[in-house]
């Protein structure tokens, strides 16, 4: 066992011996002899020796067996000088196959010292066990020994200092290959995230490259586009959309409707995003879309209710005043005939004696009679012209690009077909009825809502005054 001022330590993290930088601390020099008089003798000559500022010390073993148990436990002996016949003639070459193959101890430099110039050893051993020197021990004068332990002490120290930086030049690699591998691994991760992230999502994504082809699609894409995958070009739309974002943007998105697998029509809202390379040529575009068909659906339907009577199917009161509206500062489409020069009328209708229906037949009988009346006029009306349920029994019929005489003989022909209607009830009876109208020419240029309604209720009273069933005029 080592004295603990000789004491050196591994290095944590490797096997190289660390040469202890302390001055106070000696070489260990190992002695392996089994002649005592060379273990003092040795002694004696290292007692003047220094090198580096560090002074030498014998660490003695008697015989090649007792050197292996101090071997086995230092690894900071920079040199041992070995006697070669010793417990057999060839104890000390075993020793030295024993340190270099069994321990794997290839920096310490081993000095062989013989009596006998005949134990000199083979060549191919010095070769093969990396033997450092071979002295005879005659030769070794102070001066000699010095020499060859400056010498080998410092071929130690290079090579632990070599080792160790092996070592820290290994373990940087290590750090970086695992580090990389890290890397990578997370790149992996994250690649298949996106990727199954992508397939998984409900809104078909595509990449179509600089040649127009799909490169990249997801499940739902294949599914509306069962051949766009098989390569068959697929456009967006009827006409095929630009690929260009307009100047300026990065992305930018439209709606379309295609045919889906299925032959359903689906309406499709598509935002589409250029991508370039890296040195800014067009590498194609990426795109989503969001199958809006069920969207646009329901918003019709709301706009449908909000807009219709629910008893009679026609518009409703604000709907039918907004028509006009629009008709008289221009901003429908039934306003041609502001530019054309043609007027445009609106007639009012009122049921004559709806009360006594409601009174003989039933308040039901009432409801299916404004049902029936509005199917009727709905029948002789025009694509063009509306009809709105104003209140109980009274409706407004806008006729656009109609003069007053037009307006005079559509709605003589509507008072007609009125008189004209039998309306069956469920349970078998059938009535008819009339009903009385009041027209108006529509003015874009100086009226007001209030002002066509006023006339026409005007004229409508006028009807009801000179006996029902009739059209007047203001
Ligand atoms: P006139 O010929 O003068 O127009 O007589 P009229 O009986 O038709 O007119 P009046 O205004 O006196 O009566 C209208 C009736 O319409 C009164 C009301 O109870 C009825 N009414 C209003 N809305 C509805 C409805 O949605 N369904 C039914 N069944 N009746 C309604
Ligand atoms: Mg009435
Ligand atoms: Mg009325």
């Amino acid at each position: 066992m080592a004295p603990d001022d000789l004491m050196f330590q591994d290095d944590d993290a490797g096997t190289a011996p660390t040469r202890l930088s302390s001055a106070a601390i000696p070489w260990p020099v190992l002695v392996v002899d089994d002649d005592e008089q060379v273990h003092a003798m040795t002694r004696v000559l290292l007692n003047d020796f220094e090198f580096e500022g560090r002074r030498f010390a014998v660490v003695s073993a008697f015989s090649a067996a007792e050197a292996r148990v101090i071997l086995a436990e230092r690894t900071d002996l920079p040199v041992v000088l070995l006697d070669v016949v010793m417990e057999t003639q060839d104890a000390g070459l075993r020793l030295v196959h024993h340190i270099r193959r069994d321990l794997g101890n290839r920096h310490i430099r081993i000095i062989l010292r013989t009596g006998q110039p005949g134990q000199a050893p083979e060549r191919d051993a010095i070769v093969a066990y990396d033997i450092n020197d071979y002295k005879s021990k005659a030769e070794l004068t102070a001066q000699k020994l010095f020499t060859s332990l400056v010498s080998a002490v410092r071929g130690w120290c290079d090579l632990v200092t070599i080792e160790t930086l092996n070592q820290s030049l290994e373990r940087r690699v290590a750090e970086r290959t695992a580090e990389l591998e890290r890397q990578t691994a997370l790149a992996d991760e994250q690649r298949r995230f996106i990727e199954n992230l992508v397939e998984l999502m409900p809104s078909p994504v595509w990449y179509r490259d600089a040649a127009g082809r799909y490169a990249l699609c997801n499940r739902a894409f294949r599914e509306l586009f069962p051949n766009a995958a098989e390569g068959i070009e697929w456009s967006v739309g009827t006409q095929d959309v630009s690929e260009q974002a307009p100047a300026g943007t990065d992305s930018f998105s439209f709606e379309t409707s295609v045919s889906g697998a299925d032959g359903d029509s689906r309406e499709l809202l598509v935002v589409k995003r250029p991508l370039s390379s890296p040195d800014g040529a067009a590498a194609g575009v990426i795109g989503i879309a969001t199958d809006i068909t069920e969207r646009r659906r329901m918003e019709r339907e709301l706009q449908r209710l909000a807009t219709t009577d629910p008893l009679s199917g026609a518009h409703n009161r604000r709907h039918i005043l907004d028509l006009l509206e629009r008709l008289l500062t221009g901003q429908e489409a039934v306003a041609d005939s502001r530019q054309t020069g043609g007027a445009a009328c609106l007639v009012m209708l009122d049921i004559d004696h709806f009360k006594r229906i409601n009174d003989e037949m039933g308040h039901g009988a009432g409801d299916i009679a404004i049902r029936r009346v509005v199917e009727e006029i709905r029948s002789q009306m025009r694509a063009t012209d509306q009809i709105g349920r104003i209140g109980g029994e009274e409706f407004a019929i806008l006729l656009p690009d109609s003069s007053r005489a037009d307006g005079v003989a559509i709605a003589e022909r509507l008072r007609n077909g009125l008189a004209a209607l039998a309306i069956e009830l469920p349970d078998g009876r059938c009535f008819q009825l009339t009903g009385s109208f009041g027209l108006t020419e529509v003015r874009p240029l100086g009226d007001t809502v209030e002002s066509v309604l006023g006339r026409a209720d005007q004229a409508l009273y006028r009807a009801k005054a000179l006996g029902r069933n009739r059209v007047e005029v203001t």
